[in-house]
């Protein structure tokens, strides 16, 4: 099955370049993904081919029009009948592992990028479905944020990473704890040695450790991340 991708962004020739080397590269060469981009532009009917405009109110900076957005929109459910149609926004829920592997099981996802000093509100009430914020910080536009959303939902995609495996391992993904830390060789570097551990061959201990080292990593680094796992004990 191909996961399905329809971006709307004024700036698709930005995120391509990504979206077409390495891994995701390879993953719509399989026929795993696929990458859509659609131009509100393409959906503007004046002379100058706006898709913003000064903000009711006064303020900085120009606001996205709804029209186009809308129109692009409807174009691309009409075409390719996304799951959800969704807005990048720093005002929406925000992106995590748990949001990813939802997305993962939905099969297909329209991500609509703002610019500027952000987009008509009625876009969000009446045009997509959810919000969608890539953390607490400000971005020039949301290419960012769908390509990030791209990547993480199409790792987590069969047959996307060589080793399956690799996928539940991860940071946030069992019990959202972080991961644990990662060696390879020389085993002695700048006088840096190897944890003995993970050159005894000793499976069951090797477990053990990393499970002890997620705790204690997650504990030190990520007090938020330690209080939820110890409320789901
Ligand atoms: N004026 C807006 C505000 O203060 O919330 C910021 C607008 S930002 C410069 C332009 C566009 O970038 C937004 O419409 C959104 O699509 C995208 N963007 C910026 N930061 C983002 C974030 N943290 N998460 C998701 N999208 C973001």
């Amino acid at each position: 099955m191909t996961y399905r991708f329809d971006v709307i962004t004024l700036f698709g020739d930005l995120m391509a370049p990504y979206l077409t080397g390495s891994m995701l590269g390879r993953a719509a060469d399989k026929g795993l993904i696929d990458v859509r981009y659609t131009n509100p532009r393409d959906f503007t009917h004046d002379v100058h081919r706006s898709v913003d405009d000064a903000p009711f109110g006064g303020g900085a900076g120009m606001v996205m029009t709804p029209e186009p957005l809308a129109q692009a929109a409807e174009h691309v459910r009409t075409e390719a009948a996304p799951a959800r149609v969704i807005l990048l926004s720093p005002s929406g829920r925000v992106f995590d592992q748990t949001v990813a592997k939802e997305y993962c099981e939905l099969g297909s996802l329209a991500l609509v990028c703002g610019r500027y000093e952000g987009v008509d509100e009625r876009v969000s009430e009446h045009v997509v479905d959810e919000e969608l914020s890539l953390g607490d910080y400000v971005l020039t536009g949301g290419e960012l944020g769908a390509m990030v959303v791209i990547d993480a939902v199409s790792r987590l995609l069969p047959g996307v990473l060589g080793n399956a495996a690799g996928a539940q391992e991860e940071s946030f993904t069992d019990a959202r704890l972080l991961e644990f830390p990662q060696y390879t060789r020389p085993r002695v570097w700048r006088g840096h040695d190897v944890p003995d551990v993970l050159l005894s061959g000793h499976h069951a201990n090797i477990d053990t450790w990393r499970q002890q080292q997620r705790l204690k990593r997650t504990k030190d680094r990520r007090p938020d991340l330690w209080a939820r796992y110890r409320d789901e004990q």
